[in-house]
């Protein structure tokens, strides 16, 4: 069975065409600036395909797409009808889904409920399935939540302590995001260690632009550092993470900022970048902090803090972890990074061999043999999980 995974951004779509009989990645790509004017960059095994294209919507884009994948040249199908599924991620899917689900108008006009509550991701994620449910009528679409996997939270971590009848009126809550993520990597932890994942505490850090930390108890989402939006928690690329909800108004106040400046200033202005004024990208950072830029040390030095707080937190929350577990851009790739996060740890037992962290986007146990608990790299694949619970949801 083939499966065609998208990703649909406000202005972007990333897509990947998946063999699920053997798991084999056909054909990946990004469609950008849709809405503006349009560029594709698709990749089917080492042949590469790039173009300026007229994408004035995302229907447009996932046209685009679906000629890349039947081009005599760089496609990998003869005809359309070889995909049989489509699987979507979707950003929000509020108290409704706690797993994934086979779309139907149900389900869109919840995802549609669901827009309020993330209104710069799930209008393109809808706007993605609308154009697949038209250019691709009769093949299943089914939709994976980043929220899903933490719906398993109880009452005590996802509630924030404003009147109750807020959360009643409008589900004001915390609800957790990358939830694809940290399902992934800790089934992948437990299966790594050959143990049961149910038998487990872990706690997952995917550590990427956006940034979150999970507690997961046998499998299950216990808490986790995103919230009401993917603005709570750690420091992060861009975005500032925790802050005093005072602080806002006060800025707003200061600065004759409206609720639109601030929200800016708060996702785009802010994390890594705000403090440094260097860049976003650990990369950068890291190079800006080796040559002497304080401000690019003390932004690393936030970032490394508040990740190890955050797991100090859900070593509490779990009583105890088994194996603090790394992923995405920064987890997989920064040996600096896991070095200094795990550098908190040692209160919980974990000793870590240096040469055995020396790596990059593999899977590692790069704790001593005789370290209490584990530290673990292991890469994330959200688009994987989306096409395999896109195919389960058919078998
Ligand atoms: P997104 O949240 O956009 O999916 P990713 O998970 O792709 O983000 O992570 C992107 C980030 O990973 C980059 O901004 C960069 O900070 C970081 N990164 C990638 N490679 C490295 C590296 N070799 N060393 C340090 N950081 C890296």
């Amino acid at each position: 069975m083939k499966v065609l995974v998208l990703n649909c951004g406000s202005s972007s779509l990333k897509y990947q065409l998946l063999d699920m009989e053997n798991e084999n990645l056909l054909a990946k790509g990004l469609c950008e600036r849709i809405g503006i004017d349009g560029r594709l960059a698709h990749q089917a095994g080492d042949k590469e395909y790039k173009a300026d294209l007229p994408m004035p919507d995302h229907t447009a884009a996932v046209r685009f797409v679906l000629d890349a994948l039947l081009d005599k040249g760089h496609g990998v199908i003869k005809s359309i009808d070889e995909v049989q599924a489509a699987g979507h991620r979707v950003v929000h899917g509020g108290e409704h889904f706690s797993g994934s689900v086979l779309i139907d108008e149900k389900v869109k006009k919840a995802i549609e409920d669901c827009c309020d509550l993330a209104p710069l991701h799930n209008p393109p994620n809808l706007i993605g399935i609308n154009a697949c449910e038209k250019l691709m009528p009769g093949v299943p679409q089914a939709a994976v939540f980043d929220t899903a996997f933490h719906q398993t939270m109880p009452p005590k971590a996802y509630l924030y302590a404003i009147p109750y009848e807020l959360y009643e009126k409008y589900k004001i809550r915390k609800y957790g995001f990358h939830g694809t993520s940290h399902r992934y990597v800790a089934e992948r932890a437990a299966a790594f260690m050959g143990r049961p994942c149910g038998s487990l505490k872990l706690i997952t850090c995917h550590l990427g632009n956006g940034a979150s930390v999970c507690a997961v108890n046998g499998g299950k989402s216990a808490d986790t550092s995103m919230g009401f939006t993917p603005l709570q928690g750690l420091v992060m690329g861009t975005r500032s993470g925790d802050i005093d909800p005072a602080a806002v108004s006060f800025i707003m106040e200061k600065e004759g900022m409206t609720v639109k400046d601030v929200e800016g200033m708060l996702n785009k202005k802010s994390g890594v970048l705000g403090v440094s004024g260097v860049s976003s990208d650990f990369r950068d950072l890291e190079k800006a902090a080796e040559e002497g830029n304080a401000r690019a040390e003390t932004a690393l030095e936030m970032f490394y803090y508040k990740v190890a707080k955050t797991a100090g937190e859900y070593a509490a929350a779990l009583n105890g972890a088994d194996a603090v577990v790394f992923t995405a851009g920064i987890g997989e790739n920064s040996v600096l990074v896991r070095k200094k996060i795990c550098s908190y740890f040692t209160h919980l037992g974990l000793t870590v061999d240096d040469d055995k962290n020396n790596c990059r986007g593999r899977e590692v146990d790069f704790s001593t043999a005789g370290s209490k608990m584990k530290a673990l790299v292991i890469p994330t694949n959200e688009e994987l999980v989306i096409a395999r619970d896109t195919k389960s949801l058919l078998a």
